[in-house]
């Protein structure tokens, strides 16, 4: 026997797609509605009157439609509902305030030394979310929750660290990071973060493998613009892929040949004084020793992207902060991922540098909340 057609699912459903269609398109009459979603008219217009009270969408302006007639216009009420992101590094904090749309309204970034142990960082953290949350507007009625992207790996519940070796995260759990945050809170995975937030934010991409190349390297598996985080949420640890037998740097995992001691951004950055931009400021003026860093750097990591390629088969994100400096040199990059390829595929095709550049991984913290909120309407 079928299932019965569930009428809630359905009426659901219909208020989806007309909230992401005015998301999407608006201003859009309600005409404009029913051709684009093939709802009828009765079922079109009651639910523009649910949104409308609920204040998720507003009569924008007057659209003239021909016959000399006119009709109102309609746009989603971006500011209803706001998220805050954060993200602990090694050096910073950073939080951003994002709305419906997905757009950052305000950002701070404050350097700060990491230690969860001193209770002056823990406020610090906690001022900076205060301060965004004043600067943005936001009454606690608004604010959706705050995210915190953390460089370890996190259990499904954003409760506690369960690998946090990068930074002193160990078994930290959530209720001591978020001490002076009092609103909904929860942590998450950082190359998590800011792979969702690429996705989330681009129409073009479905399924993506985001790559961080960040201090150190992480990954993110995404498939129907959701995460796949794996049997133990650990799913796209990229940066402990063995891709050397002979080198002999040691990695913080403890075992030697890992992707990370090759490609994570310190590999560039230690020529420089730990300075990411010096380095490509001297990249770009042609400084041969940094040429010759970058040159085997590239090889590195044409050589992972040619295998996350075959393992995916679909569009990798180049992100993190190298990420955030590469886009000048993808046709070298392309050209190694082509040169070890036998596929008759350009890397053109699938290799892209992240749109996102420092606040992401604050931001995609926020976008979980507001995917949550949006899928709710
Ligand atoms: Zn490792």
């Amino acid at each position: 026997m079928k299932n019965p057609i569930n009428p809630t699912i359905i009426k659901n459903q219909n208020r989806q797609l007309i909230y992401q269609y005015i998301r999407n398109h608006g201003p859009v009459s309600k005409r404009d509605i029913v051709v684009g979603v093939g709802l009828s008219i009765p079922t079109v217009t009651q639910n523009l009157l649910y949104l409308e009270l609920n204040n998720y969408i507003t009569p924008s302006g007057i659209k003239k439609l021909t016959g000399g007639r006119s009709a109102s216009t309609y746009v989603t009420v971006n500011n209803c509902r706001l998220a805050i992101g954060v993200y602990i590094s090694a050096n910073h904090i950073a939080v951003a305030s994002v709305d419906l749309s997905g757009n950052v309204t305000h950002f701070q970034r404050k350097r700060m030394k990491f230690n969860l142990s001193d209770d002056k960082y823990l406020k610090c953290l906690g001022n900076l979310v205060e301060s965004v949350k004043m600067q943005a507007q936001i009454s606690d009625e608004q604010l959706l929750g705050v995210g915190i992207s953390v460089p370890s790996l996190v259990t499904e519940d954003g409760e506690k660290i369960i690998y946090g070796l990068t930074l002193d995260f160990n078994n930290k759990t959530r209720k001591e990071i978020t001490k002076y945050i009092p609103y909904n809170n929860r942590l998450f995975h950082d190359s998590y973060m800011a792979g969702f937030a690429e996705v989330w934010t681009n129409p073009d991409i479905d399924n993506a493998f985001y790559l961080s190349l960040n201090n150190s390297i992480g990954g993110c598996i995404i498939f129907n613009k959701e995460i796949y985080p794996g049997n133990s949420n650990r799913a796209g640890e990229i940066g402990h892929m063995k891709l050397s037998m002979h080198s002999q740097k040691k990695c913080y995992c403890g075992r030697i040949g890992c992707f990370d001691t090759m490609c994570n951004a310190n590999i560039l950055a230690s020529h420089t004084n730990g300075n990411l931009e010096r380095f490509f400021f001297l990249l770009e003026q042609h400084d041969s020793k940094v040429e010759k860093v970058w040159n085997q750097y590239l090889d590195h990591l044409a050589l992972a992207i040619h295998n996350l390629h075959l393992l995916f088969d679909f569009d990798i994100i180049v992100g993190g902060y190298v990420g955030s400096f590469i886009a000048p040199y993808m046709t070298d990059l392309y050209d190694r991922i082509n040169s070890t390829s036998f596929f008759d595929e350009k890397a053109e095709d699938y290799v892209i540098p992240c749109k996102h550049k420092i606040e992401a991984t604050a931001a995609g913290a926020a976008i979980r909340f507001i995917k949550d909120f949006i899928d709710s309407i």
